[in-house]
């Protein structure tokens, strides 16, 4: 299952004390960007070289972690505070679709 091998090394680091790599785990969605999370799941492995990343960090443990991300795509609407694909903008805000419909259900 995505994200057991990322939950296992993050106990297993926990159990030995190793903060540091507790801490870069914890934090791994600021060090990786969605762009990248992105082309990992689709499992191009050049993504290795690009990135920054500590040596203990294995290719299965950022796809592992990969498989267990959301990408949000699209914008985020104003009214709902999620992010949708279809909407509309207002004066720069921009609105989902479904939120488009029930406001204009309204009148
Ligand atoms: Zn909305």
């Amino acid at each position: 299952m995505a994200g057991e091998l990322f939950e296992k090394r993050l106990l297993e680091f926990t159990r030995r004390g190793d903060i540091e790599k507790v801490k870069w785990l914890e934090n791994i969605g600021k060090h990786i960007l969605p762009s990248y999370v992105k082309r990992i799941q689709k499992k191009d492995k050049s993504v290795m070289q690009e990135l920054i990343l500590p040596k203990w960090v294995s290719w299965e443990l950022l796809y592992d972690w990969a498989c267990t991300q959301k990408i949000k795509e699209g914008k985020l609407c104003v009214l709902c505070d999620e992010y949708h694909k279809v909407g509309v903008e207002f004066n720069g805000k921009f609105i989902c679709e479904y939120c488009f419909l029930k406001i204009k259900n309204w009148k």
